[in-house]
């Protein structure tokens, strides 16, 4: 049990300017909510951790097989890490890469003063952690640069790098918390000789951000990774759908799910990451016209596809943002056919981002309880980790809810004991 750390003078500048940048942001939104910024509170008060909502969540869980299958690393390489952000994201000259660098600190609760920034962010969730059921487990994620066609990397176009060696070091260091994947371009010459090696040092799965990474998933170029992903039996978990979390190398269609059919066709299992629930991408069954559909449609149809049956997942990360749909949320109730292949992520720290998530909205669209509302609201400033599984395992739609099995994502990811 780490204690959480203390609010340092330089996170008070932070959160001073983070402040202003919210207000800004609110003025230009039109509609704020009284808080937008974390107050990185520093312990889940008893009233809490004991409430009954929070109880119902674990109950009929078994926090051993509960992992969290996506969560970020960030940073900005001052701990040795070897992280690197996008200059642009550090300067307040880019306001909206500025802004939105701000919102993620914040939502990670850094201590922003030099040298502290990256393992600050990892004691934060250290300490999250100590409020959560032993056996429980974080999925942290490595993030990959772009690339070029050659396989060379493109630091000019990477918005974010987080190595995979730092994954795997803040993994090793807390092997009771966390798991670790790797990220690797599979363009790269030497991409199937790292993968090996990762997997052998215990990651659990390969994480792609197409549009960031410059990947195309439907290039034959990627054929020789998918193999080799196949033969190791390592999923990939790639962001599905539109993309405005990290700004991108690649074009949007990237993103579309149907790319990952050349994945899935050469025996590869495949986690759909946000089951593709933002944006409309084209539609490229209807030929070269195109349109462009939903992307959580795109998700839909695959998902129903006989090559998807026992290879293609989605994650629940992001899906109850406010700025996605409500209908997703239903959707993903409703079809019980796609229950065995649902796993439970909260895209951490996006959850911290207070804004992001709005419960009162789910529950006017009739998928919370309303008495869930103000309690959710409040711990989402303690624990927004806590908060995501909570607020996940209380929505409701037509009188279901999501079942335990969707939450115990470990049988994916870890199928026998490690
Ligand atoms: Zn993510």
């Amino acid at each position: 049990m780490s204690p959480r750390p203390l609010v340092p003078a330089r996170r008070r500048w932070l959160e001073g300017s983070l402040a202003v940048a919210a207000l800004a942001l609110a003025g230009v939104a039109g509609h704020g909510r009284p808080r937008l910024i974390n107050p990185c509170h520093a312990a889940l008060s008893a009233e809490l951790a004991a409430h009954p909502l929070v109880a119902a969540a674990w109950s009929g869980l078994d926090p051993a097989r509960v992992w969290d299958c996506h969560v970020h690393l960030a940073g900005v390489g001052d701990g040795g890490s070897g992280i690197r952000v996008t200059p642009r994201m550090l300067r307040p000259w880019h306001p909206l890469e500025y802004v939105q660098r701000l919102f993620y600190m914040n939502a990670a609760c850094v201590d922003d003063a030099p040298g502290r920034v990256d393992d600050s962010f990892v004691e934060r969730l250290q300490g999250l952690m100590a409020d959560m059921p032993a056996g429980f487990k974080l999925m942290l994620y490595a993030f990959e640069q772009a690339h070029d066609r050659a396989g060379l990397p493109l630091p000019g176009q990477t918005s974010l790098h987080v190595p995979d060696g730092w994954a795997r070091r803040v993994a090793r260091a807390a092997p009771q918390a966390f798991e670790w994947v790797c990220s690797i371009h599979p363009y790269r010459a030497d991409a199937i000789a790292t993968l090996a090696a990762a997997a052998a040092d215990g990651a659990r799965a390969v994480k792609w951000l197409p549009q960031a990474m410059a990947i195309d998933p439907a290039d034959a170029a990627c054929d020789r990774f998918y193999d080799a992903l196949a033969r190791l039996d390592l999923p990939l978990i790639t962001h599905a759908g539109e993309e405005w979390a990290v700004q991108g190398a690649g074009p949007p269609d990237w993103g579309n799910p149907l790319r990952l059919r050349r994945a899935l066709d050469r025996g590869v299992r495949v986690v759909l990451a946000h089951c593709a629930s933002l944006g409309e991408l084209a539609d490229l069954d209807r030929g070269g016209a195109a349109p462009s559909i939903a992307s959580f449609e795109l998700f839909a149809r695959m998902m129903d596809e006989p090559r998807a049956r026992s290879r293609l997942y989605g994650d629940l990360s992001a899906v109850v943002f406010r700025n996605r749909d409500p209908g997703v949320v239903r959707r993903l109730i409703e079809t019980e056919d796609w229950h065995d292949r649902l796993l439970f992520g909260s895209d951490y720290p996006l959850p911290g981002v207070v804004p992001l998530t709005a419960p009162s909205s789910l529950a006017a669209a009739g998928l919370l309880d309303l008495d869930a509302v103000d309690v959710l609201e409040r711990l989402q400033l303690f624990n927004p980790l806590l908060f995501d599984l909570v607020l996940k395992r209380a929505l409701r739609s037509g009188g279901s809810a999501l079942p335990a099995g969707v939450f115990e994502t470990r049988r994916v990811f870890a199928p026998t004991p490690a």
